[in-house]
């Protein structure tokens, strides 16, 4: 009989273990996506879309479809989807594993500014720091409108509205179109060191705003700003979730495997 998996996705390690669970012959998945883009990849086999509806509807999905083990191989900054799973996990006494990709280690050459919310990278921009390049995605840009004295690019892979922000605006609700001094455009990675070479100094950026993500597909940006010197505002990761974790797709096999 195989054991039924739930593999909590939005990183790249997730599709990478999805494809890998689909063959084993012991285990079934279903991968879930919280459905942020409107046209995500999509992981190999099972697949469900959308929010639980918090603990209760996570623990409530637990039971109805006889999950034996979690996965939570959510991105290293979605922390309140990990937190819930793991107290879903404490409530209904199924097994959790958090697959948590190791964060990126300053080189020698590097010029980090590192710090630990959006907030403190807005605040931490000098005004010799423009043009910006934004690249931490399009829910969490709320902060930088503080800064109307500098020029920002924004890569996201779809276009931002100012109501899904997870800073809130002041004042709160406040709905208008954004800035003159915020410039998008929209792609999705990996991105390679040519690309990244390319679109900063076409854009005679100044510095680079990213969340330390870690992983390859991202790492390029910050290879460039290491050549040409540029300043980086590194946002820190959340703390890492309570609970056994491991790094790679392959040791989550191997976790399944000793755990059911
Ligand atoms: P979050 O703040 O931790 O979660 C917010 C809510 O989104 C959760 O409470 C949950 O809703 C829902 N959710 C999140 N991940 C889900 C999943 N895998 N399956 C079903 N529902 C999920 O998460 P986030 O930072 O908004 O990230 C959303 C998704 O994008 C995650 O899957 C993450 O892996 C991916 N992602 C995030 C980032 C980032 O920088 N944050 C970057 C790349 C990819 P309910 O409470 O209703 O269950």
């Amino acid at each position: 009989m195989q054991k039924q998996i739930l593999l909590l996705g939005g990183s790249s390690e997730a599709f990478t273990l999805a494809q890998t669970l689909e063959q084993h012959p012991r285990f079934k998945v279903i991968s879930s996506l919280a459905g942020r883009t409107s046209l995500p990849r999509k992981p190999v086999g099972k697949y469900r879309t959308g929010g639980f509806g918090g603990l209760d509807g996570l623990i409530s999905y637990l039971q109805t479809n006889s999950i034996e083990a979690i996965i939570d191989a959510t991105h290293p900054f979605a922390s309140k989807m990990s937190q819930t799973a793991n107290q879903a996990a404490l409530t209904t006494n199924i097994p959790i594993l958090h697959l948590w990709r190791p964060a990126w280690q300053k080189k020698p050459d590097d010029n980090w500014i590192e710090v630990n919310t959006m907030q403190e990278a807005a605040t931490a921009l000098k005004t010799d720091h423009s043009p910006a390049f934004l690249t931490i995605g399009r829910l969490e840009l709320a902060p930088f409108l503080s800064r109307p004295d500098l020029d920002f690019l924004v890569r996201a892979i779809e276009p931002p509205k100012k109501s899904e922000q997870k800073t809130q605006l002041t004042p709160q609700g406040q709905e208008q179109d954004w800035p003159e001094n915020f410039t998008f455009i929209y792609a999705k990675g990996p991105f390679c060191y040519e690309q990244e070479q390319s679109l900063i100094q076409k854009h005679n950026i100044k510095t680079i705003v990213t969340k330390n993500s870690g992983g390859p597909a991202a790492y390029a940006k910050l290879d460039v700003a290491r050549a040409l010197k540029l300043p980086v505002i590194m946002v820190n990761r959340p703390p890492k979730p309570n609970g056994p974790t491991v790094a790679t797709p392959d040791e989550a096999i191997t976790w399944l495997e000793k755990t059911l």
